[in-house]
């Protein structure tokens, strides 16, 4: 189970950063403030992560930015004992999950479960945000157990 190291961390700092991009930075500029925010698009109103230029659905290049729930349900996880990254090796077994985001139409994004007891893990866990400051540029949200 990940918990918090005495630093107030799940993940080392030489944890490779998530690769941002024009199309993903408002998500991570959420992300600093401790927001969730999901790309919705302008024309036809669904949510759509990873952000893209493109709607799936109805092809408008037309975006927003909207704050959501930063809580949703457990959809699937895989606890990983292999560290894909050498720096990882301290931290294995951990949690990835996929959420789905209350509110969103079941959008759902790819995140990790900490503070989880991995026994407790099923699909339709409640679970909330718990954010993790890796540096002064970067937040990552990451989930646990609800309550
Ligand atoms: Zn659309």
């Amino acid at each position: 189970m990940s918990t918090k190291s005495d630093l107030g961390r799940y993940f080392p700092d030489a944890m490779p950063n998530p690769a941002a991009s024009a199309e993903t930075k408002p998500f991570w500029d959420g992300a600093l403030e401790h927001r969730l925010v999901l790309q919705r698009c302008a024309s036809c109103g669904r949510f759509r992560h990873p952000p893209r230029a493109l709607c799936p659905w109805c092809r408008s290049f037309e975006a927003t930015w909207d704050d959501v729930a930063a809580a949703g349900t457990l959809f699937t996880w895989s606890v990983v004992h292999q560290p894909f990254h050498p720096v990882l090796r301290d931290v294995v077994p951990y949690v990835v999950g996929i959420v789905e985001i209350d509110g969103t139409d079941g959008t759902r994004i790819t995140t990790n479960i900490v503070d989880t007891p991995h026994d407790a893990l099923r699909a339709g866990l409640r679970v909330e945000v718990v954010w993790e400051d890796m540096s002064a540029e970067l937040a990552v949200p990451r989930f646990r157990a609800a309550g």
